[in-house]
């Protein structure tokens, strides 16, 4: 009897032993593993990033955003080719007021990644310029300085600071139709009767000179229609885009044309690039606006 509770006793030590080694080792791998279930299998923590989940948090905070009687401001980056109506619907506003709040003066110039400032009330979210005072802001857009002050949630008696948001509401900025091809270029050759820089002779120049980098990105100047793209004497690698009211624009001395006949594009979407083709003493472009045919100074419609 006292034999077989002895080799019991032993069984179970052993048995015993074989367990707490085996739970030490698990104890011992654990750490490691631990960390890969957790990015790997752990349902929970994968959920929480899960598009679907994320996409209706972001679906019910644009709904409370866009039923809200007071501003909200929010931060957007633009992706490639949205709509700025989606946007603007997502947000219960309109793409009006987008535009003037961001300064967007062609939707051509929007790129992946820019910031833009989003609200859900209709106008204008002015930034206060050094100087300037709810008396002067209220004068410029033609408001009361109590409307202004009630749409922007403020207490009676308040002053704005210098680069404080004030929304301005119904207000929007109006941009030309047209506007320059190219950013940060010097006109180096005006409309009009000049020397001609080849020739030497007295010619009509039926558009302007700007100067600047070949290879620089040149854009549209307004909304239109690709009607000529290809080569032209003196012109060299030409763009001409159709546009509203009898309106064209041209684009001559291109190194590359970016565009094709019958195509529409964009204000500010980029046609070519900045060249030395045809007949020119170096890269610049050559810009022309027509109405009906006859060239007209481009500086009048800028
Ligand atoms: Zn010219």
């Amino acid at each position: 009897m006292n034999k077989i509770f002895l080799i019991l006793l032993t069984i179970i030590f052993v048995v015993g032993l074989i367990f707490i080694n085996l739970f030490a080792n698990i104890k011992l791998k654990s750490p490691k593993t631990n960390i890969k279930e957790l990015v790997y299998s752990n349902s929970l923590y994968i959920n929480t990033r899960d598009d679907t989940v994320e996409n209706l948090l972001e679906d019910l905070r644009l709904k409370v955003i866009r039923n809200l009687d007071r501003l909200v401001i929010s931060d957007y980056t633009y992706k490639n080719n949205e709509s700025l109506n989606t946007i603007a619907s997502m947000y219960g506003t309109d793409v009006n007021t987008i535009c003037s709040t961001n300064y967007i003066e062609a939707i051509g110039l929007l790129y992946t990644g820019k910031r833009l400032v989003v609200h859900n009330k209709r106008g204008l979210l002015y930034k206060v310029k050094p100087g300037e005072t709810l008396t002067t802001i209220a004068k410029k857009f033609k408001k009361s300085e109590e409307e202004l002050l009630l749409a922007n949630d403020k207490p009676g008696i308040y002053e704005f600071q210098t680069g404080e948001y004030v929304y301005i509401p119904g207000a929007y900025l109006r941009f030309k139709d047209f506007m320059v091809p190219m950013f940060n270029s010097k006109i180096t050759s005006g409309f009009g009767n000049r020397i001609h820089p080849i020739f030497g002779v007295l010619k009509f120049h039926e558009g302007i000179d700007l100067k600047q980098k070949y290879g620089t990105p040149v854009r549209a100047s307004c909304d239109g229609k690709v009607i000529f793209a290809g080569w032209a004497e003196g012109y060299g690698k030409l763009v001409i885009l159709k546009h509203f009211k009898g309106y064209t624009t041209y684009y001559g001395h291109l190194s590359k044309i970016r565009v094709k006949v019958g195509t529409y594009v964009n204000k500010g979407q980029i046609i070519g690039n900045v060249g030395a083709t045809g007949w020119t003493t170096g890269p610049h472009l050559h810009f022309e606006v027509r109405k009906n045919g006859v060239p007209v100074d481009p500086r009048k419609v800028f």
